[in-house]
Order: C-alpha cells, then structure tokens, then sequence
C-alpha cells in the first residue's frame, strides 16, 4: 500500500458510504439493480481503473481494481459483484487480449459506463466442466454463425457488451457479442436469494453472424484467455467476499458492545469473545494472503495455484465471520430490518460463483503437486 492506494480507498469508501450505503436495502428488498449510479462509476475511473488513459480508463492497476472491488462490497455485495463482473471479467479481460478494433470500439465505452459488460461462460449443462460448453461459432470463409445459450450470468439483463466463450470446432474462442445483434435475445431476470440487485439471467444465440474482428485474442485460443481471465476473476472477486466479511465483523463488534445480557455487555462472555476471536483472525489472514496472491497472479496470470487459495479462503472466511455474526446477534438476526442477514445471504454465493470451492480445491491440489514435481521435490 502506498499514497496513492490510500487516498483511492478513502475516495471509493466515501463514494460507497454516500451513494451506495443508502440504497442498499432497497438494492436487496426491491432486486433493484441501480443502473445510473453503477454508470457514474465510469465517470469516477473505477469501472475502468485498469484501463490505460488513452482507452478511457483511468490508468492504474489491479490492487486498485481489489480496493475498488473491497470498499463497493462492504457497502452492498451485489454492487460488488456486478462491478467485478463488469470491471474485470468483461473489461479487463477485452483490453488484455482484444486486437485495436476491440480496444478502440468496446473497452472505451465500458470504461466510462456508457455501456454495461458481462462475461458468459456457463451454460445449463456445462457449469464446473466449462470445456464441455455447447455454444458454437462456425466459420464460413471470414464470417462465422454463432448459436447456443448461457445461464448464470451476472448483469446480462443489462449488459450492452458481452464476452463470450463459444466452440470452434474442437477448441474455444471468445468473441465479442452484443446485445444489439441481430439473432441476441435475453431471458428474464433471476429471483435470487442473495445477491439480490445484482442481476442475472440467461441470454440466447439464434444465428448471431459474426466478423473477424469479433475475435477476442485468436482463433481456437479460448482456454488461455479463459483460463488467465479466470485467476485474474478469482483474485479480484476474493476482495468481494472481503467486503462482505469486514462489514459483518463490524456490526458484530458494535453489536457485542451494545446488547447486554445478564447486567453485561455480551463481549464480556468467553464463548462470543472465542467468536470475535476466530472473525477477526480469519478476516485478516484472508485479506492479507488475497493482496499478496493478486500480486503474484499479477506477475503470472497463470498462477491458478494462488488465485484458487486466495477465493477459498477469502470465501470460506466470509461465510464463517457472516454465520458467526448471525450467531451473535442472537434472534434478531432472523429479522429482515437487521443487515446481517443479508450480508449472511449474499456470503452464501462466494463458495459459488466463479467456480465453486470444490472445484478451487481441485485446482489447488492439482498445481501444488505439479509445483512439487516441477521444483524437484520440494515445494
Ligand atoms: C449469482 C451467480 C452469478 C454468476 N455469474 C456468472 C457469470 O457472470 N458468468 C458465468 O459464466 N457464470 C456465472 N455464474 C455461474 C457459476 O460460475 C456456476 O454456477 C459455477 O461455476 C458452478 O456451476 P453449476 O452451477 O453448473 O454447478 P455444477 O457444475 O453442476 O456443480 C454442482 C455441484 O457439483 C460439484 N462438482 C462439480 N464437478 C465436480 C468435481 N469435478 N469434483 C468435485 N465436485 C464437483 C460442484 O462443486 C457443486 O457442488 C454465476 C452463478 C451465480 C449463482
């Protein structure tokens, strides 16, 4: 950390006490997706914080997208998820492998939010084993006819501009659809259970004809543009679970301080103090270990090894300071008015969403006993 990730925290956190901190109630009651206010997060540098000035963006780097990323969380997680879905797994990864064109016609206007991305790679019969995705582009001369559907996908009820991972014979490519093809058609939005406002739902490919310049990257390249996109997504969305767990430890400890049980504060009792404990010493360790992860997933945007870790942790870690703060707060954690459940709501998705934890776990294990093996015997 340093100056200058100081005063952007101090800035995003003002932004999302003041515009974003009121509305999150209504955001969750309502599944009300605020849709000028996420825009205005263009015109403040951070939908496009990663994005060079010259393409719109403001310029900096990914530990400011996570701080971004931490402070929009604390204040509504589906406002963290949205802005992830679109800063990062739409945005950043078209400005990482997008030809000119891509940069100079797409990256722009969703960097100052005159346009909403999304990221489609789940279909309804291929969500942990993406490969086996069904969603195909199929070439004649320079022009290729897209065809499918994808479920899951974070903002498509609003998105102008989608990433989307289809099978090109016997490999995958990503293109650049929107939302204005001929042949784009969108489901309804997802009732959810947590999360709500940010919005999901499914969009459809009915002969969707597509140039070259479509093309994110190269032909047949997908697995590498997905693959790196993917520990980039899982560094970044680890400071969603962040946001998420630093606000319950909060209402938590103010909670401990306020309420009093037999003629004490209920912070006096060994058995919430063990809980408050175990909170803060799993929030820190997650935070500090996803910094340090998105710094060497930076320099290696095929680490998976550290991405993986950092989400299961970070995750594992949000849920448990959420379900432990529900606990605490005793029945009135089970009343609607009070934030915590939402927060416990919205914490059940990290062990989900962008791969589930079983699937972090198999990819921790795979790495490390190729590291292993790599490192001659030792690690
Ligand atoms: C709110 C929300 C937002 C999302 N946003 C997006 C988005 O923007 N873009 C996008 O493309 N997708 C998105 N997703 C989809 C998400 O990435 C998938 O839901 C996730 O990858 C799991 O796929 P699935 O739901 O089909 O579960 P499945 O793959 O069917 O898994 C079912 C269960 O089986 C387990 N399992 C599967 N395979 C294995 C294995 N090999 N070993 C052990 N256990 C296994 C899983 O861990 C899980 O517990 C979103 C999902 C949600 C809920």
């Amino acid at each position: 950390m340093n100056d200058e990730y100081d005063i952007l925290r101090e800035s995003a956190r003002q932004f999302s006490e003041k515009e974003i901190s009121p509305l999150a109630k209504k955001i969750d009651y309502e599944n009300y997706f605020p849709v000028d206010l996420f825009r205005k997060m263009g015109s403040l540098g951070y939908l496009g914080v990663t994005i060079p000035v010259e393409y719109g963006g403001s310029g900096s780097d990914y530990v400011s997208q996570a701080i971004i990323e931490e402070e929009i969380s604390y204040a509504s997680g589906s406002m963290g998820l949205s802005y992830g879905a679109h800063s990062n797994l739409c945005l950043d990864n078209l400005y990482r492998n997008g030809s000119e064109f891509i940069r100079e016609n797409y990256v722009a206007s969703l960097a100052n939010g005159k346009s909403i991305g999304s990221l489609g790679m789940t279909e309804p019969s291929s969500g942990s084993d993406a490969l086996s995705m069904k969603t195909h582009a199929e070439f004649t001369g320079n022009k290729c006819i897209l065809n499918g559907s994808k479920t899951f996908i974070t903002n498509a009820p609003y998105a102008d501009i989608f990433l989307v991972y289809a099978r090109t014979g016997k490999d995958i490519t990503p293109f650049v659809v929107l939302s204005s093809d001929d042949g784009f058609s969108r489901g309804p939005e997802f009732d959810k259970f947590g999360m709500r406002g940010s919005p999901t739902g499914e969009i459809y490919f009915n002969n969707i004809p597509l140039d070259e310049s479509r093309i994110v990257g190269s032909l047949n390249n997908g697995k590498n543009v997905m693959f790196s996109g993917l520990n980039m997504e899982r560094s970044i969305l680890s400071f969603n679970s962040i946001g998420i767990a630093r606000r319950a430890l909060d209402l938590a400890v103010n909670y401990s301080i306020e309420r009093k049980q037999f003629n004490r504060p209920i912070h006096e009792f060994e058995l919430i103090q063990e809980k408050l404990a175990y909170m803060y010493t799993k929030f820190e360790s997650s935070r500090v270990f996803a910094y340090e992860a998105l710094n060497r997933v930076n320099s290696n945007k095929m680490n998976s090894l550290d991405a993986a870790s950092s989400i299961l942790y970070a995750s594992e870690s949000c849920e448990y300071i959420a379900r432990e703060a529900m606990q605490i707060f005793g029945g009135y954690s089970y009343i609607k008015d009070f934030e915590i459940e939402r927060l416990f709501r919205d914490s059940l998705l990290l062990t989900i969403g962008a791969g589930t934890n079983e699937i972090r776990k198999k990819i921790i294990s795979e790495a490390l006993i190729r590291k292993y093996r790599e490192n001659g015997g030792k690690l």
